[in-house]
């Protein structure tokens, strides 16, 4: 066994402590990656907190991973030792249902192996993610990162980037378009500079006046702060294709009304208590409502590749392991600009 150590909580109360713990010796189709930098997602907090019902402790959570190969298993072809890498939300999968087959191994039929929150494929080892150390991975489960990005504004791709390019690829969002980002935080800033990227129109929608500044710098086109609908009202039947990004409940049929014909909304944010939709709000201009759920392996590698040759990283403030609960308090209030991202080295 591989000696490990991270960060882990015991219980939806507690607080983050040093943990020690064990990987897997590589096996043949393994790479062995030192993690140098991992991205807090909201996911976390909402796992770490037990705020989905469903969570397995001691946890250690992270699955916004970017480091270095420094071992690679006999067999390995993809990585050599000194190689970028990055591992994203999931770790396995069974690799030969009909998802799995499709590069949709994130909906694989027997369930994915979630990066951490979660079991190997054995449905018997925990997983543990990236607020660690070192991690062993099958190299078809980790991603190619370039060497010429700095790994920390890179590790919040490998679930906001991908999370947010995914949607965006699938509906078609490009030059013309009006489209709106609804939430200005890890997700939401990727959402804005993917779909600029892609030559849309994007407005943001934000409960935070004072994210004004940042969200043009990154590229948005018009802020709308949604606390005050007049602000909405002149919107309604604008839009080609909203992304929702909100961790937290809020009211959907606003935005759907800004839908034009034929124009869609995906959910990405992941609220703890379930939506209303009025039929009305679907059925005006023939509506539809969506949702996405990260990417397969095939589109997260897409999406990096994309990412390099566009020049496109996360906006982060980095911070040691130590200040983990702060990161969590401040991007509850979303006070985060626009990822929290661990440095590793802190755990030295
Ligand atoms: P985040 O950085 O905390 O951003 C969420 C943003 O939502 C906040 O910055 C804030 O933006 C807005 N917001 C927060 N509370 C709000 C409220 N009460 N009313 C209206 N707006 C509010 O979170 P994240 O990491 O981007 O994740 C966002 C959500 O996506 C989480 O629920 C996460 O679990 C989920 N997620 C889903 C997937 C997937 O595959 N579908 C993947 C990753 C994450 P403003 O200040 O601009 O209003
Ligand atoms: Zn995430």
């Amino acid at each position: 066994m591989i000696q490990a150590k991270g960060y882990a909580v015991q219980g939806p109360e507690s607080k983050f402590e040093p943990f020690s713990f064990e990987r897997r010796e590589l096996g043949a189709s393994d790479v062995l990656i030192e993690i140098q930098y991992c991205g807090v997602c909201h996911s976390d907090i909402h796992q770490a907190r037990n705020e989905w019902q469903n969570s397995i402790y001691p946890m250690v959570p992270g699955h916004e991973i970017v480091g270095r190969i420094s071992q690679v298993g006999a067999e390995v072809s993809k990585f050599k030792e000194g190689d970028a890498a990055g591992v994203g939300c999931f770790v396995d999968s069974c690799r030969t249902c009909e998802n799995c087959k499709d590069d949709f191994e994130q909906f694989c039929q027997k369930q994915a192996a979630q990066t951490y929150n979660s079991t190997e494929m054995d449905r018997i080892t925990p997983t543990f993610g990236g607020y660690s150390n070192q991690i062993v991975v099958d190299e078809n489960y980790a991603l190619k990162v370039s060497a010429d990005q700095n790994p920390a504004n890179v590790a919040p791709l490998l679930c906001a980037g991908i999370t947010t390019y995914s949607p965006l690829k699938r509906f078609g969002v490009g030059k013309g378009q009006k489209v709106g980002i609804v939430g200005l935080g890890g997700l939401g800033h990727m959402g804005v500079k993917l779909a600029v990227s892609m030559g849309a129109e994007v407005t943001v929608f934000s409960t935070s006046p004072s994210k004004e500044e940042d969200a043009r710098k990154l590229g948005a086109h018009n802020f709308v702060v949604t606390k005050e609908s007049e602000n909405i009202k002149p919107l309604a039947g604008k839009f080609d294709f909203i992304l929702d990004t909100v961790s937290a409940a809020h009211d959907l049929n606003m935005y759907l009304n800004l839908l034009k014909l034929n124009g869609a909304m995906v959910i990405v944010g992941v609220p703890n208590k379930p939506a209303e939709v009025h039929a009305f709000s679907l059925i005006g201009n023939n509506r539809t409502l969506a949702g996405s759920g990260i990417g397969g392996i095939a589109e997260t590698q897409e999406m990096l590749d994309y990412c390099a040759e566009n020049n496109i990283t996360s906006d982060v403030e980095v911070i040691p392991i130590q200040q983990i609960e702060q990161a969590y308090e401040r991007t509850v209030k979303g006070d985060v600009r626009y990822r929290f991202v661990i440095d590793m080295q802190s755990l030295a």
